[in-house]
This record gives structure tokens, C-alpha cells and sequence, in this order.
């Protein structure tokens, strides 16, 4: 084990391929993050599913490095996706193909299996991209025989979350108390004079939930057709706080830290 790293010591692109060596003799983990660039509703910027990636994957690392004995390294978050065209009502959103996207995924993470590197750890910050991911998972698994794992990491702290959570259900999904509590707690730009509850969703049924943390969702039925947005956003920003985005940001490393445990032992 490599300790008492910089940052900059565990960001892959930091390192020389000389430097790479040790690390890929010792089959370390490699974490990867993906968010997009997307519209937020009108508080929110379009970046948000990219900062929000990226620094909790800073402060993923930081966990790792600090109370794990797991070798590790880091790429920085890929900031471009796949979104619905119905997103292009608001402007802001940059959408690749379903497609497109699912083969650079492959196509990142089979450069990797060609290195050598055999537990990739893949971060997902934008909803859109779940079913993509799992796909680009199989993938890679028929073509190197190397199993990434698939992580939504901000559902992680569910539990948590809902403890602190000051809004009711249906205010967490797009641009609602769960990311701008997030982006609060980061220091980012948010504009709560634009926060509005228009589009806080009301349809909760035995099959779709209607909110990314309270209750369940048995199909597959895209919120943005059962519950149409008005102002691109999906939920009710108003009871946010930076408290909530810390509480949630830090249950979610927790937990990814001994799931990273577990998959990286696991052979
Ligand atoms: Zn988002």
C-alpha cells in the first residue's frame, strides 16, 4: 500500500505510466464518475449532476485515502450524457446519444481492462444514465471478463437522508431538496429567490414512487411523462439546506467506502 498520498498522487491523469505500474500490479480499484451538463430548473445550474459527481468523488477519495487500506485511483468525472429531448424545453442541456454514450463508457473502461486494472468502481450522478451504465457493465464483462459495479452513490444515504429531510414526498428528484441541498452544502451558486414548489410531484401510487427516496418503484415509467414538469425541475427545492446536503453527501461516502471494501476484496 502507497500511503500518505497528495491528491494529486491518486488522480490517475496526475501520474506518469511508469507510475501507473505499481498500481495496476497491485489490481487497484479505479473510481470513475459520471455526470452530465443539463438544465435545472431556474435556481439551479446546469452543471449541477457534474459538481455534485465530481466532489463527492473528491470527498470519496479523501474517505478512501484517510481510514481504508484499499489501493485506489481516481479519473476525473466526465461531464457530457445521455438526456430525454424533453429536457430541451429549458435550455442548457447537452444530450449524446443513448447510445454514444454507452460505447465511450465501453469504450473508457475496456482501455482500462487493457491495462490491466480489474475493479472498476463506476459513480453515477445523472438518473438518465442508470439502465446505460448496467449495460455498459455486461458489456465489459463479455468482452474482459472484468465486473464494474454500477453505483447511483446519492441513494446510498437514503436512511439518512430521509431523517433530515425537511420537505414531504415527491420533493426530491430533479433539481429538489435532495441536489440543492447538495449544491449548498458544496458552495456553489444556487439562486433560492427563483425556488418555487410548482412542480412538486403528487403522483404516488404501488408502482411508481413519485420521489428518489420515499417509497418504492416497482417499473420502469419515466416521472417526466406521469408528472410533466412546468419549470424543468422535478420536486420542491424550498426546504433545503446546506445541513441536509451534508448529512446525505456524508452517509453516501460512508457507506460507498465499505462497499469498495467489499468489491475490492471480493475476488
Ligand atoms: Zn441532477
Amino acid at each position: 500500500m502507497i500511503k500518505e498520498r497528495h491528491p494529486m498522487d491518486y488522480r490517475f491523469e496526475y501520474l506518469t505510466s511508469e507510475q501507473l505500474k505499481p498500481y495496476i500490479e497491485q489490481k487497484s480499484l479505479l473510481v470513475m464518475g459520471i455526470g452530465t451538463i443539463e438544465e435545472h430548473g431556474a435556481h439551479l445550474p446546469t452543471g449541477t449532476d457534474l459538481f455534485i459527481t465530481q466532489r463527492f468523488m473528491d470527498d470519496f477519495a479523501a474517505y478512501l485515502e484517510a481510514h481504508s487500506s484499499v489501493p485506489f485511483l481516481t479519473l476525473p468525472a466526465i461531464w457530457t450524457g445521455y438526456s430525454a429531448v424533453e429536457m430541451q424545453r429549458w435550455p442548457g442541456t447537452i444530450r449524446m446519444k443513448t447510445r454514444t454514450v454507452m460505447d465511450m463508457m465501453r469504450e473508457i473502461i475496456g482501455s482500462l481492462c487493457e491495462m490491466g486494472f480489474d475493479k472498476i468502481l463506476l459513480l453515477n450522478g445523472h438518473g438518465h444514465h442508470t439502465e446505460l451504465l448496467r449495460v455498459v457493465a455486461r458489456e465489459v464483462a463479455d468482452d474482459h471478463g472484468v465486473y464494474p459495479a454500477v453505483v447511483n452513490f446519492l441513494y446510498l444515504g437514503t436512511k439518512e437522508y430521509n431523517a433530515v429531510r425537511k420537505g414531504t414526498a415527491g420533493g426530491s428528484i430533479h433539481g429538489g431538496e435532495d441536489e440543492t441541498s447538495v449544491m449548498l452544502h458544496y458552495g456553489y451558486p444556487v439562486d433560492a429567490a427563483r425556488y418555487t414548489d410548482a412542480d412538486h410531484v403528487t403522483y404516488h401510487t404501488d408502482f411508481v414512487a413519485g420521489d428518489n427516496f420515499i417509497g418504492s418503484t416497482r417499473v420502469f415509467w419515466s416521472t417526466w411523462n406521469y408528472h410533466p414538469s412546468r419549470t424543468g425541475l422535478l420536486g420542491d427545492p424550498i426546504p433545503s439546506s446546506p445541513e441536509t446536503g451534508r448529512a446525505l453527501i456524508e452517509a453516501c461516502v460512508r457507506h460507498l467506502a465499505d462497499f469498495a471494501e467489499e468489491y475490492w476484496r471480493r475476488r
